[in-house]
């Protein structure tokens, strides 16, 4: 994923103070391209107050006289919409979206339209999208605050770079090898002829036992060092047990 290819277009914007909103949605999830078409007022001073410290990405933002201009480089373009299936057309919520956006953005331009206050978007400009993307809302109302609906969008697109990065470093910074599934079998045996040994489980009625230490430990990722502490207690264990046994 590229948030670098990705860029979030408004359309007939009416309120200045919107478009600043919308910039700092932006920069907190760490997006930076803002398109306006044709924006009412802009730039304006209630749009600076509203962005805060997001001013760069009102400086940047590209203003364009229509929407064709602010999609023609774009390969793939998602279109907004309040209100679910007014034209059909591919729908999608916010979180499968954004996976499609990230995915489409590792090699090619993607752009959010997002639409008026009053009108959102026409069934013209949707015509144009790839996708179409409704955020799920109370059927009482559906239509949420421009910047507002820009952060959902944009939240979803950050989470997606978190879990990324996250399970990346997770990996690379752990110490030990995870175990592999030969090892983790190899070690579910040996728990099991274990338990059998201590007579916590009955071979004639293993009922579901195994199952659920297995659905137990397969919730964390065991490394090989703490399979081997594991397998190495079982090894002791089973020495008490032929001690105490032949002592009987
Ligand atoms: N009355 C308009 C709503 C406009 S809200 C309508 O019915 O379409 C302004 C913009 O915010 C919309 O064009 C859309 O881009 C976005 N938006 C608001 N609520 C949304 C929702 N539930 N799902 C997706 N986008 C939404």
């Amino acid at each position: 994923m590229n948030l670098d290819n990705i860029r979030i277009v408004l359309v007939n914007t009416s309120h200045p103070g919107n478009i600043g909103g919308v910039a700092r949605a932006m920069k907190n999830m760490g997006l930076s391209r803002l398109y306006l078409v044709e924006p009412k007022q802009f730039p304006d001073e209630q749009a600076s107050w509203r962005a805060a410290s997001a001013a760069d990405v009102l400086d940047n933002a590209v203003v364009t006289a229509s929407l064709d201009e602010a999609v023609a480089d774009c390969q793939f373009v998602v279109g907004t919409s309040a209100r679910g299936r007014r034209i059909p057309w591919p729908l999608q919520d916010p979180r499968r979206c954004a996976e499609r956006m990230a995915s489409q953005s590792a090699s090619e331009q993607v752009a959010v339209l997002f639409g008026r206050e009053d009108r959102g978007l026409t069934n013209d400009e949707l015509k144009i999208c790839n996708l179409h993307l409704n955020i799920p809302t109370s059927a009482d109302y559906s239509s949420l605050n421009l910047a507002m609906a820009v952060q959902v969008v944009c939240y979803e697109l950050r989470m997606l770079l978190d879990v990324d990065r996250l399970s990346a470093a997770e990996d690379a910074e752990w110490d030990t090898p995870f175990a592999t599934r030969e090892n983790m079998e190899r070690y579910y045996q040996h728990l099991e002829s274990t338990l059998v040994d201590i007579e916590f489980l009955d071979p004639a009625a293993p009922r579901q036992l195994m199952a659920r230490l297995r659905r137990l430990y397969s919730r964390v990722r065991l490394d090989e060092m703490e399979l081997n502490i594991l397998r190495g207690i079982l090894t002791e264990t089973q020495k008490w047990v032929r001690k105490a046994r032949s002592g009987e």
